[in-house]
């Protein structure tokens, strides 16, 4: 018999953020978020109007002190449960990608295989950015928010992102136990592949080795299986943490003319997660994107609300595996990299971002330029960690490769969150339907992990 409904996680974690959405509209409601400053009604002298100004402001910080207070009540149980959550998942990061990545390996059976499955990966990251950031800068040509506006930017501090030369430098620890202990994931994963592939070519003598990892894996496994029993919980935790976040979304800022410009980066967005992806998955994977979209959805749900595609990697494996029934050895090596290095959504945003901050600041951006920003984009989406605003840092290298200020980002900061909600949702997208396309180019290996 089937199960009901509500014991499944997917719907248990749309009830969740269901909850969470209603409960953070009232309380913005009841509390009211952004108070209207106090406009003095005595201002009949002027004497009477400095004294009305000086007791309007003092009024008004009183009131807005006492909105922040009642506010922070409100969400304090959330924020605390939703920290929770992503510190369970956080704390399950380095073990995962080590057993799962050495066991992976090691169920390859020989190194060719990785070497196969590598450049297949490797080869899908490359083309599904390239489109996702083409499909962006299609959209933001065709809309072109910021034109006209002509803004100049005042004093925002500046943000040095990673060179990309470290950022690849940095995939080699100078300690591996410093990796697994700082929870970098890139160097962790480099660790975890030479092992597998160290276990491969020893064989025989390395044999309690491999054992080892595989009960680890197992052991790892079940303690993730507990941790996302929490989920719904969880994402409701974290949503209502950031609906009520005061800078969540500077509504004038949104009415006007960053609106456009949010408008193209979720077209861009929806383009590619809704056309894209979803032709490749079928064209190439033969599966149905609407069954894997419902399969993918707990760690769809998750991203969006954690803003966060390392921090919903351990989501995104159990879905892809257990839910959607790729084959751990397609996934194991992946879902990892690409929640490290594979991001379509973050790439088409730094394109979109650099190309709105051109036009606002009244800077006529070439056809060639737009080569290299698609280009960067790519690379730099590559240097993005996977963690809130990652990108937003990162989006500096495309802006310098063309010449723009790096202090433009500060033009786009006030809606960021949302875009990144968004953005991170079509990474963790991308990365699954990584895996099954990557799957589907490797019938010799799925048959071999079975
Ligand atoms: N938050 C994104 C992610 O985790 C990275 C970004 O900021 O674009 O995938």
């Amino acid at each position: 018999m089937d199960e009901p409904w509500y014991s499944k996680l997917h719907w248990q974690i749309l009830v969740g953020l269901i909850f969470a959405f209603i409960y953070a509209v009232v309380v913005r409601q009841i509390v009211g978020i952004e108070p209207v400053r106090a406009v003095p009604t005595d201002a009949s002298t002027a004497v009477g109007a400095a004294q009305a100004t000086v007791d309007g402001a003092v009024d008004f910080t009183r009131q807005r002190q006492t909105t922040m207070q009642t506010l922070a009540t409100w969400r304090a149980p959330f924020a605390f449960v939703g920290d929770l959550f992503l510190r369970l998942l956080t704390m399950m990061i380095v073990p995962l990608i080590l057993a799962t990545v050495v066991s992976g390996i090691a169920r390859m059976g020989s190194p060719e295989n990785l070497g196969r499955v590598g450049l297949r990966t490797i080869g899908y990251y490359l083309i599904t950015t390239f489109l996702a950031v083409i499909g962006g800068l299609l959209i933001v040509n065709i809309l072109g928010p910021g034109k006209g506006l002509d803004l100049s930017i005042g004093g925002t501090e500046s943000l040095e992102p990673t060179p990309l030369a470290d950022v690849f430098l940095n995939i080699v620890p100078e300690q591996p136990i410093g990796a697994f202990a700082s929870g970098d994931m890139l160097p962790t994963i480099f660790v975890a592949v030479l092992t597998g592939i160290g276990l491969l070519v020893v064989g025989e003598p390395a044999k309690p080795v491999a054992e080892f990892f595989q009960g680890f894996e197992a052991l790892v496994l079940k303690i993730v299986d507990w941790v996302l029993a929490l989920a719904p919980i969880g994402v409701a935790g974290l949503l209502v943490d950031t609906m009520l976040d005061p800078e969540l979304v500077d509504l004038v800022a949104f009415l006007s003319d960053l609106g456009v410009y949010m408008i193209a980066v979720l077209g861009g967005l929806a383009l590619h997660a809704l056309v894209t992806l979803p032709l490749l998955l079928w064209l190439i994977a033969g599966r149905s994107p609407w069954t894997y979209a419902g399969a993918l959805a707990p760690a769809l749900m998750t991203a969006f609300s954690t803003a966060s595609s390392s921090g919903t990697y351990p989501l995104t494996r159990e879905c892809v595996t257990d839910r959607a029934g790729v084959s751990e050895t397609s996934a194991d090596f992946v879902l990892p990299l690409g929640a490290t290095i594979n991001m379509d959504g973050t790439a088409l945003y730094e394109a979109v971002a650099a190309i709105f901050i051109a036009n606002a600041l009244g800077i006529d951006i070439t056809f060639a330029q737009q080569v290299i920003i698609v280009l960067t984009a790519t690379l730099a989406a590559v240097g993005a960690a996977g963690v809130p605003s990652a990108g937003l840092v990162t989006m500096i290298i495309v802006l310098e490769s063309v010449g723009l200020p790096a202090e433009g980002y500060g033009l786009v900061v006030a809606v960021d969150r949302i875009l990144d909600m968004s953005r991170t949702t079509v990474n963790v997208w991308g990365d699954s339907v990584g895996a099954a396309v990557v799957e589907a180019w490797m019938p010799s290996t799925a048959e071999s992990a079975a």
